[in-house]
């Protein structure tokens, strides 16, 4: 960071760069905060990822918020945009034309519309040669952005984080946060069989033919045994990740809806993720970030960096070279 000039860009490259690529200094603290300072628009013809937001928390069954999700996370993610990225010695903001798509616009006057309204969108987006990845909401967003990517790619694997299962019964009507993966694999959106739920710490009848690593699990067998699982259940699928920042311990992410204790560590989630480079994702959320219970931006800090990591997997399979800093 300091190694940097400020005076080589004037600022504000989120709508003054010209084009998507790019990286250098701006001061964290100003500026408007698109994500990881990319540039703002709808014109994504020539971007490889596009970030959106999805501020909906109508279906949050505690406490409310994270419908100020997205501008948290994007808040919190300038820093990361300083350097390239650790540990894996590359530059995603150099190597991918990354866009930030700006938000789904919802009226709250209509929480029904949610499913129909973010479907669009989503599909708006994916009309594009492009990876979708959006910043949550709560929960149940993760249904229609299914419907938009399974409609793309056929049924997808899961690969879950959270410490809630989400396959709760559900009439097809509620909006709930807490029913997405039973609707998503009972309308074959997901193939529970080539899926994997992690960090889960929270009881349901029934595993509904998901492989469930349970956070004791997670603890006692270690990130490693985690991603060997992963990588045996998905295989060669195209995959979707979704990750509800509740699978974190609430030391780690107290700026959540429903907190469990009993969690990830941000660095066990951060291993794992950086660690999923051999799937075939073709999608991505972070959710459930409610920022009116964080502190010092620690949740939605968390968050930022693991979409910044997932981009970092995006470069690497684009064919950026990782030169890794230290050992690892
Ligand atoms: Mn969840
Ligand atoms: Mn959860």
């Amino acid at each position: 960071m300091g190694a940097m000039s400020q005076g080589d860009l004037p600022g504000d490259q989120a709508f003054l760069r010209d084009g998507l690529k790019g990286s250098g200094a701006e001061v964290p603290y100003a500026g408007a905060v698109s994500f990881l300072r990319r540039t703002y628009t709808r014109d994504i013809a020539d971007a490889d990822v596009v970030i959106t937001g999805i501020p909906f928390d109508a279906a949050t069954s505690g406490r409310p918020g994270a419908r100020f999700g997205p501008r948290a996370i994007r808040a919190a993610s300038p820093p990361l945009a300083e350097l390239p990225g650790y540990p894996f010695g590359i530059d995603p903001l150099s190597e991918l034309a990354i866009a930030d798509y700006g938000d789904c616009h919802l009226d709250w006057g209509y929480p029904t519309h949610v499913v129909e309204r973010v479907e669009a969108h989503a599909r708006e987006i994916l009309a594009h040669d492009v990876t979708m990845i959006s910043l949550g909401g709560d929960h149940f967003v993760t249904y229609p952005l299914l419907r938009a990517h399974a409609a793309k790619h056929g049924p997808l694997a899961l690969v879950h984080f959270d410490a809630h299962s989400d396959a709760w019964a559900d009439d097809g009507e509620r909006l709930d946060h807490g029913s997405f993966v039973l609707r998503a694999a009972r309308e074959g959106l997901v193939d529970p069989a080539a899926s994997v739920q992690i960090g889960i710490r929270t009881p349901n009848s029934s595993d509904h033919g998901f492989t469930v690593l349970g956070a004791p699990w997670v603890h006692r067998e270690g990130i490693g045994a985690v991603l060997d699982v992963v990588r045996e259940t998905v295989g060669d699928r195209p995959a979707y990740l979704t990750f509800d920042i509740d699978c974190l311990d609430p030391a780690f992410a107290p700026g959540t809806g429903t907190p469990v204790v009993g969690g990830l560590t941000t660095a066990q989630a951060l291993d794992a993720v950086r660690g999923l480079g051999d799937l075939d994702i073709v999608g991505m959320d972070v959710v459930e970030v409610a920022p009116a219970y964080d502190q010092a931006e620690v949740t939605a800090l968390a968050a930022a960096t693991l979409v910044h990591d997932f981009l970092c997997l995006l470069a690497i399979r684009g064919g950026a070279e990782p030169a890794p800093y230290g050992r690892l």
